[in-house]
């Protein structure tokens, strides 16, 4: 049965676009396929629209949400691989597979993403040096296209499309199921060390002096300045080999309303950068549960609307490693000249696994993400000159959180863009893929 199509608005995470349009929700799998067989001449698959920007919004054509396909298709509880439809969130996944023993391969930075969406993307997490993406994981993918079709997709089965598809922001076609490869746990502990970072030189020896650490991630304190530059928080864990196995609670704390705009000002900013990084208590060696280490952000719902009514834009890029420290000290100190940095600045290396996808992010470097409040013109003058700096640098900017890289700069950091191009799903289309290749 085809579901009903409903005009709705979509307001993807970083909440500078909120568009009114066209949105299919199918319950079955079945009924997904015939939606996307239906639902005019341009779709686009969506997860929980956690992505910042315009990668999961196509204003001309039709949503295809595919948040109520979250059944668990089957599972290996021996060997740690499970098979889910695309639309179950790592929240949901979790609390089936910790009590078992096994914990996501990778996971972003929160647990409220479908498999479908993360996949799509690609997405990395604090363990990127160690293990790579989360494409590096997914043994089989289902897909739907457009033609009626429904494809098993593997390395070596369906292998190019299995390689554009990961990573391939949803333009492959719909996908329906996901096969992924589990990582097996003692304990849903983590221990963590906490240390203070004086500057740019000093992250760059602490996380490559991390190697037993499976999880490094730096804060760091984007006001600062001069010899200060890249002062912050280091923090690094890992899974503790033994003990109890208890899943996350929900989180019952949300932001009720927009914030006002003098919250997130420089001075703001200053003062809560000045005590994050003194607290005492923050600092040295802890043992805490998963939720806390990998999605402190998750605790507070509706965090986004902190940035006001205007929304908020993320800069996430990567550089190759031969130029991390010159790139991070000029992304760094552009974010001090133009005083808008944010609390949330995060600083993070990259290591050598390559994934499958064709279109992914990461590379061996250091990356950078910042969120910054959306003050018209001079954030986008901001966006545009980090970007420059990222490129320059022969880098690339994150597609999951941008929604300002302008067509060259995306074209010079995916060369392979035009492969995807070729085995686009001809009736699958995104605001972003248009702004990007057109
Ligand atoms: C607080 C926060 C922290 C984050 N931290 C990280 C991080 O640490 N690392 C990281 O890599 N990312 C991170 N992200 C980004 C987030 O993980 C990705 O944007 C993710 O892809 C969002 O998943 P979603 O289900 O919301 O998908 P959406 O945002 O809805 O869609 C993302 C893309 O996937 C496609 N897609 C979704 N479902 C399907 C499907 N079934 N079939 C085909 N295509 C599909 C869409 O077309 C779109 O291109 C973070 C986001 C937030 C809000």
């Amino acid at each position: 049965m085809t579901p009903l199509i409903v005009n709705d608005q979509i307001e993807p995470w970083g909440r500078v676009f909120r568009v009114s349009q066209r949105i299919s929700t199918p319950c079955f799998l079945a009924d997904a396929r015939a939606a996307l067989l239906d639902c005019g001449q341009s779709v686009l698959p969506i997860g929980a629209a956690r992505s910042y920007g315009d990668v999961c919004i196509n204003r001309d054509g039709t949503l295809l949400r595919t948040t109520t396909l979250d059944r668990l298709i089957e599972a290996d509880w021996s060997a740690g691989i499970i098979r889910a439809e695309a639309g179950l969130t790592l929240d949901h996944l979790l609390q089936v597979i910790v009590p078992k023993g096994w914990f996501l391969p990778v996971t972003p930075g929160t647990k409220f993403v479908t498999l479908g969406g993360a996949v799509a993307n690609d997405v990395h997490g604090k363990n990127h040096e160690t293990a790579g993406t989360i494409g590096c994981f997914v043994r089989r993918i289902g897909l739907a296209r457009s033609s009626g079709e429904t494809l098993e997709l593997s390395e070596t089965s369906n292998a190019e499309l299995f390689q554009a598809t990961i990573g391939g922001l949803g333009l492959t076609g719909l996908i329906l199921w996901v096969e992924l490869a589990l990582k097996q746990i003692g304990s849903s502990d983590i221990e963590v060390e906490t240390l203070e970072i004086v500057d740019l030189d000093h992250f760059f020896r602490l996380a490559e002096g991390s190697g037993d650490w499976e999880h490094t991630v730096a804060w760091v304190d984007c006001l600062a300045k001069g010899r200060n530059l890249g002062r912050g928080l280091f923090m690094r864990g890992r899974h503790r080999p033994h003990g109890v196995l208890r899943i996350h609670r929900d989180s019952h704390l949300a932001v009720p309303l927009d914030a006002p705009s003098w919250l997130l000002t420089a001075s703001t900013v200053r003062l809560f950068n000045s005590v994050y990084r003194y607290r005492p208590w923050a600092k040295g060696r802890r043992i805490v549960h998963y939720d806390p280490f990998f999605y402190p952000l998750d605790s507070l719902l509706g965090w986004n609307k902190l940035y006001g009514r205007r929304g908020f834009f993320q800069h996430q890029s990567v550089v190759p490693m031969q130029a991390a420290v010159g790139a991070m000290q000029r992304l760094l100190t552009l974010t001090g000249e133009y005083q808008q940095g944010s609390f949330l600045v995060v600083l993070k290396l990259f290591g050598k696994r390559k994934s499958p996808g064709l279109l992914s992010f990461p590379m061996a470097g250091a990356t950078l993400a910042l969120d910054l409040p959306n003050r018209g013109d001079s954030t986008r003058r901001l966006l545009q000159a980090m970007t420059d700096a990222a490129v320059d640098a022969g880098g690339r900017v994150y597609p999951a959180k941008d929604a300002t890289m302008p067509a060259e700069a995306f074209r010079l950091g995916y060369p392979n863009w035009k492969t995807l191009e070729t085995l686009r799903d001809p009736k699958v289309m995104s605001d972003f893929w248009r702004r990007v290749t057109q």
